[in-house]
């Protein structure tokens, strides 16, 4: 089985994460995953990136945690592929498919709202989780649940408590949607900790997950270790 990060912050563009985007690819390559996606937080998250530059610029800055884990996991042998964490702080949805250009041809998608940003991002072949759904923080007074806008249910998050995520895998049971699992890793001690998932196949870009999610061929890490051993 191949072992895969799926939710993944750098210091270079989420403002809550310590370690850089090479660093958490050792990490990540020391721990036996074959790869790692990173979902930064967008600029409606806790972004590094400052809000004062153009946007084409912002999305270059954005981008980079993911561009140095890849310059690295190429050196060492760990693939790495691009997604995003879209969110206003509340709710959160992890995008695979997604990449630069179309960020950068896409500069009206924080103010088009989350709905609208959901839908529009489906149309465009992407695939959406939406992360951690029920999770709880003392600045959390609602969180926007879409089951109809989303393509699967990020059931475990390791940055959650066990009562979060039982409540987000009956929130999958109930609407019938796909699962998966994810650290949400914002520093390199985290890979360590084994989360993610395990697919039978090799993935070439961050949507092969995405559709494996939907297909249901991958098995979560947290699942799958008692079986393994
Ligand atoms: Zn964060
Ligand atoms: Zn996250």
């Amino acid at each position: 089985m191949f072992k895969y990060e799926t939710h993944l912050h750098t210091a270079e563009a989420s403002g809550c994460a310590s370690s850089t985007g090479a660093q958490m690819a050792e990490q990540y390559k020391a721990a036996g995953y074959t790869g790692i996606i990173v979902t930064d937080h967008f600029f409606n998250g806790n972004t590094a990136v400052p809000q004062s530059l153009d946007w084409q610029e912002r999305v270059e800055l954005y981008c980079r945690g993911y561009e140095n884990a890849l310059v690295r996991g190429r050196e060492i042998g760990l693939d790495v592929f691009f997604g995003m964490e879209y969110g206003d702080g509340c709710s959160d949805f992890l995008v695979y498919g997604v990449d630069k250009e179309w960020l950068k041809k896409n500069d009206h998608i924080i103010e088009i709202g989350t709905e609208s940003f959901l839908k529009y991002a489906r149309s465009q072949g992407f695939i959406v989780i939406q992360a951690h759904p029920f999770r709880e923080r003392d600045y959390i007074f609602s969180t926007l649940h879409a089951p109809r806008l989303t393509d699967g249910v990020e059931i475990v998050n390791h940055g959650q408590n066990d009562e979060c995520n039982r409540r987000a895998e009956i929130y999958a049971q109930w609407y019938g949607l796909p699962v998966t699992e994810g650290s949400d890793a914002h520093n390199s001690g985290a890979a360590a900790k084994g989360g993610g998932i395990l697919s039978p196949v090799r993935f070439s870009s961050a949507l092969d997950y995405g559709r494996a999610v939907v297909n249901g061929s991958i098995r979560l890490c947290s699942r799958s270790e008692k079986s393994d051993n």
